[in-house]
């Protein structure tokens, strides 16, 4: 089990691989620049959209050696692409711009069709999926088929007037896909990704109303999933008030006392 006393080296490690399996979907094949960890991490963060989960999984990928999968991303990636979207991720789409859910049905046929990602020998960090009991379940089940289990879902939490704060200072970069905050983490140039120079834009579901109908998807489809994984024993509640650091120690000693059974600090 990783050790917040080597935490420091690891975190000079890069990301495992460039995701296309997942971005791109059937057909993609992910490129690897690492050996599999030893221990591949199977985990799920759940917590409502703006509480950090982005920023939360670079962390944790660096450290745990795994892969970043988030169905937003999925879909940002499907409306940036000049390829005609199919006529239900056109749906999906005009749904996420008005901040609410796309439906179940073509979420889990997008996340099936990538299914190996749920047996890679890297492990994986899902992001905003599952999003309703619904999705929980069938998660179950192909899990099951694939004969693999969860190690924990990683529960951020955060008041909501803090959450409006981070989603409507947020910039993503169009090229890597990583965030800033124009007050807490700024990028060294306005506008530009301190990572690959790639333009940073605000999203356009980060806008005030498409923030309340998100919050309210959350509270009433999402939030009802932490007392399922509780229920599972999987449920690992950490606070994401205070700096990403911050928050990324407390999750790393939340991960650690939830897998080895014991107080970390
Ligand atoms: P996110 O980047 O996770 O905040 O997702 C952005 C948007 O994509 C959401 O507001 C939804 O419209 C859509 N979306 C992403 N994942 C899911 C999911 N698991 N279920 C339903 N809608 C989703």
């Amino acid at each position: 089990m990783l050790s917040l006393a080597n935490f420091g080296a690891l975190f000079m490690a890069t990301t495992a691989s460039d995701k296309a399996a997942w971005l791109q979907g059937p057909g993609a094949d992910c490129t690897f620049n690492t050996e599999p960890p030893q221990r591949a991490y199977r985990l799920i963060l759940l917590g409502a959209p703006g509480v950090g989960k982005g920023t939360q999984a670079e962390f944790l990928c660096k450290v745990l050696g795994t892969c970043h999968l988030s169905t937003g991303d999925v879909f940002r990636a499907a409306k940036g692409s000049t390829a005609e979207p199919s006529p239900a991720m056109k749906v999906a789409l005009d749904a996420m711009q008005r901040g609410e859910l796309v439906t179940d049905e073509t979420v889990l046929n997008m996340v099936a069709e990538r299914a190996g990602c749920m047996h890679c020998p890297f492990g994986f960090l899902l992001d905003g999926f599952p999003r309703t009991l619904n999705q929980a379940r069938a998660l179950d089940v192909m899990l099951g088929n694939l004969h693999q289990s969860l190690d924990g879902v990683l529960s951020f939490d955060v008041p909501e007037e803090e959450i409006v704060r981070r989603l409507s200072g947020r910039r993503t970069c169009r090229g890597c896909n990583a965030t800033f905050h124009v007050e807490s983490k700024p990028s060294k140039k306005e506008g530009v990704c301190d990572l690959c120079g790639g333009e940073l834009y605000q999203r356009g579901d980060d806008n005030a109303e498409s923030i309340r109908t998100r919050l309210q998807a959350y509270q009433e489809q999402t939030k009802p999933l932490a007392d399922y994984y509780a229920a599972q024993g999987l449920l690992i509640p950490v606070s994401a008030s205070g700096s990403p650091e911050e928050v990324h120690k407390a999750a790393m000693c939340a991960l650690q006392e939830k897998i080895a059974r014991k107080k970390c600090c």
